[in-house]
């Protein structure tokens, strides 16, 4: 075995020179080749009381895979993450891992840890040389119906499947997925990596259903009338909040998920070749709240001249994502809001109108709002504006069920019972749904507490 390395600087990664990045839409962040994934592996102090592992939401027994593959054991050491996580090659791509693992990794002697890159090393590992896909347990003549093929959907569907129990998927889009498909660029995660992912669910015997708006094309109550023991959903929170300014509706302004989703599921930058869908963005693009980078990196690539983010206080992303972001020219402008969208005579968006915002008196929890600064008014020319503040779920699928699922009025999340997420007798949910928009790990949490649950719901009953 690699002896601990005494080496302060974790191993940088690979990645695609700035100017290449801007001309392709290929993944930036290359991946650790062996040599540097085992020199990375040796900094790891195999700790014995290791806080990465209590930090992980799925405690995924990090150093025991770090020393698989400090041995060179990258099959067994991909198999010690898949125990508790099916989608090792996208989490080693998308978690953020800054604020949860590595947080937790205590080489005080050096950088943490870099687990994320060695998680994706031994996953890619896998994905090219075979995944070896676990025995099932017998079929115990159950099925559950799962609503929605993102990261909840799908690892609900890969731990009932692993008790024995049949797993459909039902998918509202043409691709399984959810948003590893439609909502995170193919620069950060290429789809091949999610359709490998999906693959080995499929091998698992989990069945998937596309085209199929559960709401609409079939309701919650066919699917138990069709003889399902159990429903969970995973449908997401892919609804945009509008800013509820004048000015939304003129031509040129995009919500966030439609302007990715064109992107990366309709493949609108290949238009007019290779897609029939296409996606006008030009000039100056005004990417308004602090989920935008994905899309300003995505405006950059389809060759405006600025991409320019307005939020209040802080972007959200992986902290490798902002600085890749930057280094390729997003603009940041923080402390500020807009007030409305001016359009020309032919209702095309030119002119964002935004107030630079300042402390405020603190609550009574002692939390500082952002006040608008009197007289800051300033104004932002772009042809182009993408509205990228928070998003919500989308309620359809509780439409036309006796069932009595409750929605949260405020921001239309499914109310859950939280120690098992059952929504209401025999449907369980998970993920953004119930939670709000949060990251790919947390959803895949819960969907393996979601499928404990209803294991044991369908045992019962
Ligand atoms: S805390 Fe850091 S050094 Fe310790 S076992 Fe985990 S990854 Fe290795």
């Amino acid at each position: 075995m690699q002896k601990l390395e005494v080496r302060l600087k974790q191993v940088s990664m690979p990645e695609l020179p700035v100017e290449e990045r801007l001309r392709t839409f290929n993944e930036v962040a290359l991946g650790y080749s062996e040599e540097q994934a085992l020199a990375e592996a040796a900094r790891c102090l195999q700790c014995t009381r290791p806080l990465c592992v209590e930090m992980c939401p799925l405690h995924i027994d990090i150093p025991e895979f770090i020393k698989l593959i400090r041995l060179g054991n990258y099959t067994e050491a991909a198999e010690k993450i898949r125990q508790k996580n099916c989608m090792p090659s996208v989490c080693g791509r998308v978690c953020p891992q800054e604020a949860l693992c590595a947080m937790g990794c205590k080489n005080t002697i050096g950088d943490p840890i870099n687990i994320g890159a060695l998680e994706r090393f031994v996953a890619d590992w896998e994905l090219e040389t075979g995944v070896r896909v676990p025995e099932v347990a017998p079929s115990t003549g159950k099925s559950v119906a799962v609503v929605g093929s993102g990261p909840a959907g799908l690892t609900v569907a890969t731990e009932l499947a692993k008790m024995g129990h049949h797993a459909v998927v039902f998918e509202a889009l043409h691709e399984p997925g959810g948003v590893l498909i439609y909502g995170i660029p193919e620069f950060r995660l290429p789809k091949r990596v999610v359709k490998q992912e999906i693959d080995y669910v499929k091998k698992l015997g989990v069945e998937i259903k596309t085209n199929i708006i559960v709401g609409k094309t079939l309701t919650i109550d066919d699917l138990f009338d069709e003889g399902f023991n159990a429903v969970f959903i995973g449908t997401g929170a892919g609804l945009p909040k509008l800013l509820g300014i004048p000015g939304e509706s003129l031509c040129g302004v995009y919500s966030l998920n439609e302007f990715l989703l064109r992107i990366n599921l309709m493949k609108a930058n290949l238009f007019p070749y290779k897609s029939k869908t296409p996606i006008k963005v030009r000039g100056r693009v005004a990417i308004l709240g602090a989920r935008g980078m994905d899309a300003a990196r995505a405006a950059l690539r389809l060759g405006v001249d600025e991409a320019c983010i307005f939020y209040q206080r802080k972007v959200v992303g992986r902290a490798d994502d902002i600085r890749r972001g930057l280094e390729e020219g997003v603009k940041l402008y923080p402390s500020t809001k807009p007030i409305r969208l001016i359009g020309d005579e032919k209702r095309w968006v030119k002119l964002v109108e935004l107030v630079k915002l300042k402390p405020g008196q603190p609550d009574r929890t002692g939390k500082v709002k952002l006040i608008p600064e009197p007289g800051s008014e300033f104004l932002y020319s772009a042809e182009t504006v993408i509205i990228a503040t928070e998003h919500i779920p989308n309620t359809i699928v509780a439409a036309n069920t006796t069932r009595n699922i409750k929605i949260a009025k405020k921001n239309k999340t499914i109310i859950v019972n939280q120690e098992n997420l059952e929504a209401a007798n025999g449907i369980f949910a998970g993920g953004d749904v119930v939670s709000g928009a949060a990251s790919v790990i947390k959803a895949i949490e819960a969907g393996k507490r979601a499928a404990q649950s209803i294991n044991a719901y369908i045992t019962k009953h």
